[in-house]
């Protein structure tokens, strides 16, 4: 192995971590990564697995509050922020209402797209790689509406999404349920995102994970970082209850953990965990073909390992393990208003996953090196999107630690913004 390049700490083995592995250790750099849990309990496995250059409106955008508000009364609802006197959830929610506006989206948009496109691009190259094999589908996504005022909203988008360049088409009913032979739809019309792509979320961790270690790279699970040693303005330890690694860089992800670990740097890194559900269901001869977000019940859909994987809801609040079969059932019972012939029962306990979307209040990731520790690179807060950025997070942090120039512009992912 090549390790002229120095050593780097990366602090979490969630996707963002691994991603980030992957390219420091083609880099040349020695590379440690230091996980609290045991590698499963992270956002990273369960969720839709879907690549979305779509998605260039972030979380917080117009419409969001009144949505958020309307919905805060209704247990079943997609999206959901916990009434509370938290102060870390208020001065978050604060800063969401600042940015959901129309000119935040506007200069959010072309960057964002073009850090999808990116990710897509290095998707591409990674399902290349012999040793990695995670069921990548370029297939798109179908945004499917029922009623005429969402298809509106949605063909609206599309034609922005077009005038950024994007591979978009919006369908009828009758093209849509062209694409899907296999099952009956009850929709209005679609938009196809020709442009997005989907993978195996699960598969595609434990690969890197195995790849990652087959290449020599250190895996320290039930490693949790509680403080950092630092002198003049650099992290010289990296503190763990057993031992304190030392390294020449540091890289923070966390996921929803960020703030707290950010703490210990004394850096303050606003994040909300935002807590969805997935769970698996048999097709039964109905097999859907396309990765789906029904979009008035704010439902993924995304086909996997021959079952389907539907999830959703958007729980703001601090985390908690406890499973709200409420919002289940509201993910459940919305799937047969979209697939006339799925009944899906009510997924038992064990079977349902949930996973904290690390959630920046502007909906944006932070990415960069820290102002105040000058061997510290942060990367974390991708929210709903952290799959489909995380080969172009992991690339931006090699060229980062290599200063080299960097493939897209970072400059709105400071992780000292709201400082
Ligand atoms: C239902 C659902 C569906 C989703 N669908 C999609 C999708 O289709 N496409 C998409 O792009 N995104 C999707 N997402 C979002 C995506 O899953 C997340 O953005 C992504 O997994 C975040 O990765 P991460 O590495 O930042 O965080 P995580 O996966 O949470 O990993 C962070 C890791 O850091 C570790 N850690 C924390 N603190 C410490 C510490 N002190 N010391 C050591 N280790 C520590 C944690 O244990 C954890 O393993 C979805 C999320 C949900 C919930």
């Amino acid at each position: 192995m090549n390790s002229s390049k120095g050593s780097v700490t990366i602090i979490g083995a969630g996707i963002i971590g691994l991603c980030s592995a992957y390219y420091l250790h083609k880099a040349g750099f020695k590379v440690t990564l230091l996980e609290q849990g045991d590698l499963i309990n992270n956002c990273s496995s369960g969720n839709a697995g879907m690549i979305v250059p779509s998605h260039f409106v972030p979380l917080a955008a117009p419409g969001m509050i009144s949505k958020g508000i309307k919905w805060m009364f209704d247990s079943k609802s997609p999206f959901y922020v916990k009434p509370s006197l938290n102060p870390a959830l208020i001065s978050w929610g604060l800063k969401f209402w600042k940015y959901a506006t129309e000119k935040h989206l506007a200069a959010s948009a072309a960057p964002l797209r073009d850090l999808h496109l990116l990710s897509k691009q290095l998707y591409e190259d990674l399902a290349k790689e012999p040793k990695l094999e995670f069921g990548l589908e370029k297939k798109g996504i179908l945004m499917l509406y029922k009623t005429k005022a969402v298809g509106d909203e949605e063909i609206h988008l599309a034609l922005t999404a077009q005038k950024l360049g994007l591979d978009v088409e919006p369908l009828t009913a009758a093209q849509t349920q062209d694409l899907e032979p296999d099952t009956n739809l009850a929709v209005l019309g679609s938009v196809h995102y020709k442009c997005d792509a989907h993978l195996s979320p699960s598969d595609l961790v434990q690969q890197l994970i195995s790849y990652l270690k087959a290449e020599g790279v250190a895996i320290e699970t039930n490693c949790k970082v509680t403080s950092f040693e630092t002198v003049n303005g650099k992290i010289e330890g990296i503190v763990t209850p057993n031992k304190t690694y030392l390294a020449d860089l540091v890289v923070m992800t966390g996921g929803s953990w960020l703030p707290e670990i950010a703490k210990k740097a004394e850096m303050n890194i606003p994040v909300m965990p935002g807590k969805g559900y997935s769970f698996m269901a048999d097709t039964n001869g109905h097999q859907i073909h396309h990765p789906s977000l029904l979009l008035e019940a704010r439902v993924a859909v995304t086909p996997m390992n021959g079952q389907i994987r539907f999830g959703g809801t958007m729980e703001i609040a601090p985390m908690n393990d406890k499973i709200n079969m409420n919002r289940v059932e509201g993910i459940v019972n919305s799937i047969p208003n979209y697939y006339l012939d799925y009944q899906v029962p009510v997924p038992q306990i064990d079977k349902i996953w949930y996973g904290f979307r690390p959630c920046s209040p502007d909906g944006l990731p932070y990415i960069g090196f820290s102002k105040k520790l000058n061997n510290l690179i942060v990367a974390g807060g991708h929210g709903m999107m952290g799959v489909s950025l995380a080969p172009a997070t992991g690339k931006l942090v090699a060229q980062l630690a290599q200063g080299e120039q960097l493939a897209t512009d970072i400059s709105m992912y400071s992780a000292e913004r709201f400082n």
